[in-house]
């Protein structure tokens, strides 16, 4: 059997994938220190004889016993709101913790894949973002903290991969959604589900004309998976290119949700990208790969996910308006 150690296991995407190679037959340990992540979102695995499960912030020295094939590393704070309120945390973990892993990476002959971001993009002047684009980010405002380290992760991942022939892989993710995102993460699809549901008004920041492209966490996944098994060590793009303004997007939510609030507009973040949308030919040209899930079935899964969390969930008031904050 395959062993294959994921970080950021407890979170959202770190979860799906822990299903994902249990699914394809593999031993999955994984690991978090819960910082934004919720140990409910791996209780399914806890029975399950090849899942180990083991509580560790990755910025420290990680010591595991035996092989290892595969590393995921996917521990990072994922929303604005959430890189912004632990700046340093986040700067931490894709440098310190991303040299740790690819340490242990090496230590075990182990192949390593990292999760980057459209983020290192910053506020993209080429459209849509190919993986030659080198990015227009600002790296002292509010979300440098995000965008630098991921940065810093790909590099340090590269001379990893050339000074010491490391097996590296580097995934850069474009907005992923679906169950087991944290309701009040901040993120625009829990934050106007979670509006629609406590019915309260949509929050839009800015005039709602910069745009995402919003890709499903199922495609992801797969997405993900494809690129470990595959032969290529430079970054690919893995995201859903159906590109919408957030104000449409706000529209659809209301549509699908039936609430009967409106929208209201509060400030544009400091350095909010004004638009993003993947260029997938790399992926599809290397492995096959395009997302399958439209964002209208998509977005119904995620809401019956939403829908189904209590009361107590749904009124936790982690980041509810942050807009104020952002821009400080
Ligand atoms: P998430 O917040 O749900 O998950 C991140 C997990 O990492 C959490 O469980 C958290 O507790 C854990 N973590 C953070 N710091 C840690 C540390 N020092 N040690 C151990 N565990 C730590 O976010 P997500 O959306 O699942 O994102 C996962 C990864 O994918 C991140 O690296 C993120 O940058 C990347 N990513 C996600 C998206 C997206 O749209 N979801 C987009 C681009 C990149
Ligand atoms: N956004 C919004 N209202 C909210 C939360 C976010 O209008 O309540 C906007 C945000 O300014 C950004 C887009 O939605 O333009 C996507 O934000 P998100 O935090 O999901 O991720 P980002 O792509 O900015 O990392």
């Amino acid at each position: 059997m395959k062993k294959v150690l994921i970080t950021g296991a407890a979170g959202f995407l770190g979860s799906h994938l822990c299903d994902r190679f249990i699914h394809e037959g593999y031993k999955v340990i994984g690991m978090d220190n819960f910082i934004t992540g919720d140990k409910k979102n791996l209780h399914y695995l806890e029975s399950n004889p090849n899942f180990e499960f083991i509580e560790h912030d990755v910025t420290e020295f990680i010591k595991i016993e035996g092989r290892l094939d595969f590393i995921l590393h996917f521990a990072s704070p994922a929303s604005p709101i959430d890189y912004l309120k632990i700046p340093i945390q986040t700067l931490k973990v894709g440098a310190l913790g991303t040299h740790n892993l690819l340490g242990l990476a090496k230590a075990k002959k182990a192949r390593i894949l990292i999760a980057s971001t459209s983020e290192v993009y910053g506020d993209p002047l080429v459209h849509p973002q190919t993986e030659d684009y080198y990015g227009n980010v600002n790296a002292i405002g509010p979300r440098g903290v995000y965008d630098e380290a991921k940065r810093f992760q790909e590099s340090i991942t590269m001379a990893y991969h050339r000074f010491h022939g490391l097996e590296t892989r580097i995934v850069r993710i474009f907005n992923t959604y679906g169950p087991r995102m944290r309701l009040n993460d901040g993120r625009v699809i829990p934050a106007f589900m979670g509006q629609a549901l406590r019915g309260e008004d949509l929050t839009i920041f800015g005039d709602g004309m910069q745009t995402r492209s919003f890709c499903y966490v199922d495609d992801q996944v797969e997405g993900i998976y494809r690129l470990l098994l595959s032969d290529y060590s430079y970054p690919v793009n893995i995201g859903n290119p159906n590109e919408i303004t957030i104000k449409d997007f706000a529209e659809e939510i209301i549509k699908l949700t039936g609430t009967k609030q409106k929208v209201i507009y509060k400030d544009l973040p400091v350095d909010d990208p004004m638009q993003r949308k993947p260029d997938i030919t790399l992926a599809k040209k290397l492995f096959n790969w395009e997302p399958k899930v439209g964002r209208e079935e998509g977005m119904k899964k995620t809401f019956e996910y939403f829908k189904a969390l209590s009361k107590e969930e749904l009124y936790k008031s982690e980041h509810k308006d942050f807009s104020s904050y952002i821009n400080k």
